[in-house]
């Protein structure tokens, strides 16, 4: 047998990592030692200096410096065990509680001083420190001060197998090329890129660690902000091959809905219909917060579009939204008797022979319109006619993908709708290349949405009040976190979930359970049924975040809320008030944390996507980097467009004065830039999550 040849970049390359553990990278998204010296920590585990026992804090990890001077205590209950220590010295008591450890009885020594290491809580005027790590004080000694990575993991991931190959990969000495130029580094007074890479693994300490962030997070825009350039003279230079007029039938479609659009919603279409008919191409977002109405406005995008003769494209992230917007669309052509539009839906999950027949139909100009997930840009989908290119949910949607679309035979004209709130000032930066228009009132009738933060001892009332809203006709949604049971994480998971909620409410209230590792075609099925009515409740992750539209819908349940960041649980939170009927939100928190109900208390209070993102912003502070990334813009890996908006500004700026020296970047000192551009503009798909497999 001939000896495979392992690429250069290929994890294999590190000891330790066989097929195995590859594929447990593999399923992370780190295919290569490229991903991997990318994969940043979520978080740092950093060991506090140990205090006595009176000085330890409530709620949060501690690290305890007392001498042992009476044996632990074990108790058993059937085949459960816990452990208890008592710890007394001048400053005060705590309890210590170990599960399923009764050897330690036997190991700790009397008279020998510990340090003890986990989370605190407050019990009955008490404090019990819960299952914490043992340590010598020498041997806390050697960690005080380290700070250690902790990593995001998938199944079969552990943390410590990332950790070591992060090790042998700094310890490789691979030296990376700087891509920054040297004026724009001394400038910016950022950091060498090598020393970046190894200390936000390994940080020496919070302020290398903040240096080394903020280099690659200015690195992060910097590229971002070229493509935006790059995109921008493209479209001021490219010439308009698909010319529309306006025409009648968009004002027949309108005049056929069952309520009137918004004054927004006319303004905002009366944007895009200029833009269409105008001599230059449209390239525009339009930003509305959930609920605002941004699909009517590309429909009929779409029907301008087909009415002159050109075909069009509605991108959207997952298939039930593609599968959503595909019916709606095919409703609302047949209520107004436009029948050869042929519109035809695009995903993933097609068979090769579907899929080569959409091809077909495509290429040869039979069908009009195109509704599907990213597959449409992924793929080698040959257009007869594509004047129009729309994306929906465009947060996930970046500057490669943009790119991609314009580098394709004659650019189309292009609308980007969006629900993330972005101040304007920053979505100007952010978006250079295209013009904006923002849809800033809501439908009338609407009653704002009623929300309550609670914990879980009213989960009862929560079912009680559920019962009452679909006994009223309504449906209701429930989100957890997780799709299975996990051992490593105690939160709620969609398959216990909803077998649970079945026994609460019995047969004639119909459970459904729907994540993303089901079949696609029995998603779709729970999707329609729910749609239909027929599903009562459903118990789901968040692949139903993005756009789903059930008006019929009331409540929404968010379970473990605390795990979510603020914009995802807007998002979601945006499922339900999309009809005439009161909606409720509940948020239903799993830890009993003090900040968590701070944060989570901005929502109680607004539904304003914008102003719940910039009070998020001002409780987390700027020193927590690593937060639950909230602004739920997917476009970059470490910087955070709220938290690091002076960052984007100075990049925004460092970019115009680069290209105006030097603008196709053709001296030699911006030669390794020039070419990492080109290398992220390539990849064009890396940064969409795969969402559907949540
Ligand atoms: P989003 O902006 O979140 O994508 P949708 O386009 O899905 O919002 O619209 C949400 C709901 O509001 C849909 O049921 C839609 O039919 C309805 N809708 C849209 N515009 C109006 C309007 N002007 N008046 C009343 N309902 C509307
Ligand atoms: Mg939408």
């Amino acid at each position: 047998m001939s000896a495979k040849k392992t690429a250069p970049d290929s994890l294999r390359n590190l000891k330790g990592i066989g097929q195995k553990t590859e594929e447990a990278f593999h399923r992370a998204g780190i295919m290569n030692l490229r991903d991997l010296i990318r994969y940043y920590p979520r978080e740092y585990d950093s060991f506090e200096e140990p205090v006595p026992v009176g000085r330890c804090v409530a709620d949060i990890k501690n690290a305890v410096v007392a001498k042992v001077t009476s044996r632990p205590v074990v108790r058993t209950f059937g085949k459960k065990s816990i452990t208890i220590l008592n710890l007394q010295d001048e400053t005060g008591t705590l309890q210590v509680n170990w599960f399923h450890m009764p050897f330690l009885r036997n190991t700790i020594k009397i008279g020998v001083y510990y340090v003890f290491r986990g989370p605190v809580i407050a019990k009955g005027g008490r404090k019990i420190m819960e299952h914490p790590q043992l340590y010598t004080r020498e041997e806390y000694m050697k960690l005080t001060g380290q700070m250690l990575p902790i990593y995001p993991l998938t199944a079969g991931l552990t943390n410590n197998m990332v950790r070591k190959a992060v090790t042998q990969l700094l310890e490789m000495q691979r030296t990376e090329e700087e891509i920054l130029p040297d004026t724009v580094r001394e400038e910016e007074g950022l950091c060498e890129i090598n020393f970046a890479r190894s200390q936000i693994h390994f940080p020496e300490n919070s302020e290398n660690l903040l240096i080394a962030r903020n280099r690659l997070a200015f690195e992060e825009f910097f590229l971002f902000l070229l493509g935006v350039e790059r995109l921008r003279a493209i479209n001021d230079t490219t010439e308009n091959h698909f010319p529309m007029r306006e025409v009648w039938e968009t004002e027949d479609v309108i005049a056929s809905l069952p309520y009137k659009l918004t004054g927004a919603q006319q303004a905002v279409w009366g944007e895009i219909e200029k833009d269409l008919a105008s001599k230059r191409l449209m390239n525009r977002l339009v930003q509305g917060d959930v609920g605002s109405g941004k699909t009517i406005l590309a429909f009929l995008a779409m029907i301008m579009a087909y009415e002159n003769g050109f075909q069009s494209a509605l991108m959207v992230p997952t298939e039930v939204l593609a599968v959503q917007h595909y019916q709606a669309f095919t409703e609302l052509l047949e209520k107004n008797g436009i029948t050869d539009l042929c519109p035809v839906l695009l995903r993933g999950s097609c068979t090769a022979k579907e899929k080569r027949e959409i091809y077909e139909q495509i290429s040869s100009g039979k069908t009009r319109a195109i509704i599907g997930t990213h597959a449409l840009i992924q793929e080698k989908v040959e257009y007869e006619k594509l004047g129009l290119v729309i994306t929906d949910e465009q947060h996930r949607f970046g500057v490669k993908q943009r790119e991609a679309l314009a580098g394709k035979g004659y650019p189309p004209n292009v609308l980007v709708m969006s629900a993330t709130p972005i101040p304007r000032t920053l979505a100007m930066i952010l978006y250079g290349d295209l013009d904006i228009s923002i849809l800033n009132d809501m439908p009338a009738h609407r009653l704002p949405i009623k929300n309550c933060v609670v914990n879980t001892s009213y989960r009862d009332t929560a079912y009680r009040f559920m019962r009452k809203e679909v006994e009223a006709g309504h449906q209701v949604y429930v989100i957890c976190p997780m799709v299975e049971p996990n051992e490593e994480l105690s939160c709620e998971n969609v398959t216990e979930y909803a077998q649970k909620l079945k026994n609460v409410f019995g047969s004639e209230i119909a459970v459904e359970a729907l994540h993303g590792q089901m079949r696609p075609k029995e998603k779709q099925e729970i999707m329609d049924a729910f749609a239909r009515g027929e599903i009562k409740i459903l118990v789901s992750t968040t692949v139903i975040e993005v756009g789903v539209n059930v008006p019929n819908a009331t409540v929404m349940m968010i379970e473990n809320a605390e795990r979510f960041g603020l914009a995802q649980l807007h998002q979601l939170r945006g499922r339900v008030g999309r009809g005439d009927a009161q909606s409720y939100c509940i948020f239903m928190q799993g830890d009993g944390k003090k900040e968590t109900s701070e944060r989570l208390d901005i929502l109680n209070h607004s539904n304003d996507g914008f102003y719940i993102a910039e009070e998020d912003l001002k409780l987390r502070g700027p020193g927590d980097l690593f937060g639950v990334r909230q602004s739920g813009i997917a476009l970059f890996q470490i910087a955070d467009i709220y938290r690091d908006k002076d960052l984007l500004r100075r990049a925004g700026t460092a970019v115009k004065d680069l290209l105006e020296l030097d603008p196709d970047l053709e001296l030699p000192q911006n030669r390794a830039l020039a070419k990492a551009l080109q290398e992220y503009l390539s990849c064009q798909n890396d940064d969409i999550e795969d969402i559907n497999n949540i």
